[in-house]
């Protein structure tokens, strides 16, 4: 990865935008200003489209993920999409769901862009795994249960190693870090077993769809009840699965499931 660039010659700008994680009032005021002056918008699957709609009624608006089932854009094609409005002189946004260097391959769109020479900057956004804990009022870390927290994939690059669960698992009980697993639901059983090597069934868990929408959706139960859990709950992407004793309080308190938006809930 190289990314001093300054024997280069910058052509053309391009600004990574994180969404958040999908209420729109999450967005930060730079996120929004940058939208608003784009002259083309790039968008990810997951942003939200009231977001999408800050954009000016004259920019281009390119959807670039998954949609309806179709098999999303070829990331190539999605660099090259980028790089070629750049250097054409378009004000180019690239919004993304979450914080752009959270997962959904941003770090990747940069060495691209660095590589043609465009300039890139980069706006964060709120990454949902802070998003979803926050939404059930419990932190991510506590001097007293956890240290420290782990954003992880369970969904690695097809024909990559993955992650080591077993080795986390055992590192987080030692070190009392919080797991915040991304991209985990369709893993679970795996992850639920594996994990359960190094971590006690009984720790407790939470997963939590849609956070921060109207639709959010969320259970809270033990380690060894995550899989049964999501598939009696029928919890599917987008979720999160947070893994820790930082949820103890929730777990006792019997919130077992509960699908009021946070929104509502505080309101
Ligand atoms: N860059 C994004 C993550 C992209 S990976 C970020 O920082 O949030 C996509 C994964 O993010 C989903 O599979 C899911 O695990 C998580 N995710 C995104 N939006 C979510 C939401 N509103 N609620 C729960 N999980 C979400």
């Amino acid at each position: 990865m190289k990314h001093d660039l300054s024997s280069t010659p910058a052509r053309g700008h391009v600004t990574l935008v994180g969404a958040g994680p999908g209420d729109p009032e999450l967005l930060t005021i730079k996120a929004l200003k940058a939208i608003q002056s784009a002259t083309v918008v790039m968008v990810d699957d997951l942003v939200n489209e009231a977001i999408v709609a800050f954009a000016s009624p004259s920019a281009r608006i390119v959807y670039v993920g998954k949609r309806g089932g179709c098999k999303s854009t070829p990331q190539s094609f999605i660099e090259k999409l980028m790089v070629t409005a750049a250097l054409e002189g378009e004000n180019v946004v690239r919004l993304k769901g979450g914080d752009p260097f959270v997962f959904g391959r941003g770090g990747e769109e940069l060495e691209a862009l660095h590589a043609a020479g465009v300039r890139v900057t980069v706006i964060n956004g709120i990454t949902a795994g802070l998003a979803a804990v926050s939404s059930l009022g419990v932190p991510l870390t506590h001097r007293e249960y956890a240290h420290g927290v782990v954003f992880v994939t369970g969904h690695a690059k097809p024909g990559s190693m993955g992650t080591d669960w077993r080795a986390l698992a055992t590192t987080a009980r030692q070190a009392k870090l919080t797991l915040v697993i991304y991209m985990g639901v369709s893993g679970a059983a795996t992850i639920q077993r594996e994990l359960m090597h190094g971590l006690h069934a009984d720790t407790p868990v939470a997963i939590i769809q849609n956070a921060t929408l109207p639709q959010q959706r969320h259970a809270v139960c033990t380690l060894s009840e995550l899989h049964s859990t999501i598939e009696r709950e029928q919890l599917c992407s987008p979720s999160v699965i947070v893994v820790g004793d930082v949820l103890q309080g929730l777990l006792a308190a019997g919130l077992e499931v509960d699908s009021t938006p946070a929104y509502a809930r505080t309101a």
